[in-house]
């Protein structure tokens, strides 16, 4: 499963921001995923799960936000920002384009504590 090294890298990765911080436990992890990532988010939750047993996150909690990407019909031109994939024009029915976003896959925020 491809959530799993993903996962991995975010968690060596955190592991990393925790040694520089000088504390001791990661307490949360905050990650944003693009509808083009690839990537499926309870696929990431569940190889969290799995993988933080025996590391500095074992106590930690996962989020997962999903980052939008912008539409724009190809009919009427309307444009709008969707975290989920849409092939429809709400105005008028026309096929959506996607235009940008969406790749993002990154570690945007985390939390530590010192447990002394
Ligand atoms: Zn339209």
């Amino acid at each position: 499963m491809h959530e799993v090294s993903i996962m991995q890298d975010m968690l060596q990765l955190a592991e990393e921001n925790l040694r520089k911080s000088g504390c001791t436990e990661i307490r949360r992890i905050s990650l944003r995923v693009g509808l083009l990532s690839g990537v499926v988010p309870e696929a990431l939750s569940f190889a969290f799960d799995v993988l933080k047993s025996g590391t500095s996150a074992a106590n930690a909690t996962l989020e997962i936000e999903s980052s939008p990407s912008l539409f724009s019909c190809g009919a009427c031109g309307t444009e709008s920002w969707y975290e989920s994939l849409r092939f429809e024009c709400p105005e008028c029915h026309g096929i959506l384009i996607l235009q940008k976003g969406g790749t993002d896959l990154e570690l945007t925020q985390m939390e530590v504590s010192s447990t002394d």
